[in-house]
C-alpha cells in the first residue's frame, strides 16, 4: 500500500477510469484527468470515495501544455508524486494515408506523442533523486498497433504508439540511476468507447477472431498490467514493453 499521488490522464473513462479504480483499491491518492467529459471524471471520483479512497478530477487537454502544468500543479497540492499513468489517447476515423489531413495528423501526434512526453517531463522534475524526490514510476499506454501498423485504418495512429515504445525505452534508460522506472503496455483489442470515437462502435467485437484467445480483453485487464508496474511488485523492470493482448 502507498499513499503517494499517481496522475492518471484520461482517467474518465475506458482503461484510464478502471486504472484509476484499481489504484485506489491499493491506496494511491488519484488524479483522475479528463478532456471534457466531467460528469464521467466526476463518478469515478465518487466511486473512489465511496470506498474511503482519495481522488480528484481535473481537466487537461493532454494537448495543451498549459492544461498539463495545471494538471501538475493541482497533483502538487494533493501529495506526493508516485506514479504517472500516460493514458489519454485518440484514434481517428479509419482511412488510408493518401487521405489523411494535416490536422488529423497534427493533433493525433500531439495528443498521444507530445502530451505523453510533456507530462513525462513534469513526472520527472517532480520524481528524480536527482533533484531532490522519492523516485517514482511512469507507465505509458502504447498500443499492438504500433507492430501492426494499422494499414487501411489509422497508421497514424500506429506510428504515435512507435513513437511512445521509443520514448518509453528511452527515457527508461535516461533516469534508471534516478530512482524512476519507465514502462509501456501495449492492449489488443479492449472492449472501450476508444472503437466508438474512431466511427465503429463494434470494431473490437469483428476482429475477435483474429485474436489467439479468441475473444476481446476488458479494460480492467489492462489496468491489472498498470498497477502492477506502478507497484514495487515491479521493482527490477524498467524501459520495458508489455503486450496485455491476448496474443495479438
Ligand atoms: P477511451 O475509452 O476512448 O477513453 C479515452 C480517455 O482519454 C477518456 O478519459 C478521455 O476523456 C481521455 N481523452 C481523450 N482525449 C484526450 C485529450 N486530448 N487529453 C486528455 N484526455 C483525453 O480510450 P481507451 O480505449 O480507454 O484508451 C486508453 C489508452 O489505451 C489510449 O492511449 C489508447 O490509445 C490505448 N489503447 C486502447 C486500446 C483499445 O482497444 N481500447 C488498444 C490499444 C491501446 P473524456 O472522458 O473527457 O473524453
Amino acid at each position: 500500500m502507498t499513499d503517494k499521488v499517481v496522475v492518471i490522464t484520461g482517467g474518465s473513462r475506458g482503461i484510464g477510469r478502471a486504472t484509476a479504480l484499481a489504484a485506489a483499491a491499493r491506496g494511491f491518492r488519484v488524479v483522475v484527468g479528463y478532456a471534457s467529459n466531467q460528469a464521467a471524471a466526476n463518478e469515478v471520483v465518487s466511486l473512489i470515495e465511496r470506498k474511503n479512497g482519495k481522488a480528484i478530477a481535473v481537466k487537461c487537454d493532454v494537448g495543451s501544455e498549459a492544461d498539463i502544468l495545471a494538471l501538475f500543479k493541482a497533483a502538487d497540492e494533493f501529495g506526493t508524486l508516485g506514479a504517472l499513468v500516460n493514458n489519454a489517447g485518440i484514434v481517428g476515423p479509419s482511412a488510408r494515408v493518401e487521405d489523411m489531413s494535416a490536422e488529423r495528423i497534427q493533433r493525433m501526434m500531439a495528443v498521444n506523442v507530445t502530451g505523453s512526453i510533456l507530462c513525462a517531463r513534469e513526472a520527472v522534475k517532480r520524481m528524480s533523486t536527482r533533484k531532490g524526490g522519492e523516485g517514482g514510476v511512469i507507465v505509458n499506454l502504447s498500443s499492438v498497433a504500433a507492430k501492426l501498423g494499422s494499414p487501411n485504418t489509422y497508421v497514424d495512429y500506429a506510428a504515435s504508439k512507435g513513437a511512445v515504445d521509443s520514448f518509453t525505452v528511452g527515457l527508461g534508460h535516461e533516469v534508471a540511476g534516478e530512482g524512476i522506472r519507465v514502462a509501456a503496455i501495449r492492449p489488443g483489442l479492449i472492449d472501450t468507447e476508444i472503437h466508438a470515437s474512431g466511427g465503429e462502435p463494434d470494431r473490437a467485437h469483428r476482429l475477435a477472431h483474429m485474436v489467439p484467445m479468441q475473444r476481446v480483453g476488458t479494460a480492467e485487464e489492462i489496468a491489472n498490467a498498470i498497477v502492477w508496474l506502478i507497484s514495487d511488485e515491479a521493482s527490477y523492470v524498467t524501459s520495458a514493453i508489455l503486450d496485455v493482448s491476448g496474443g495479438r
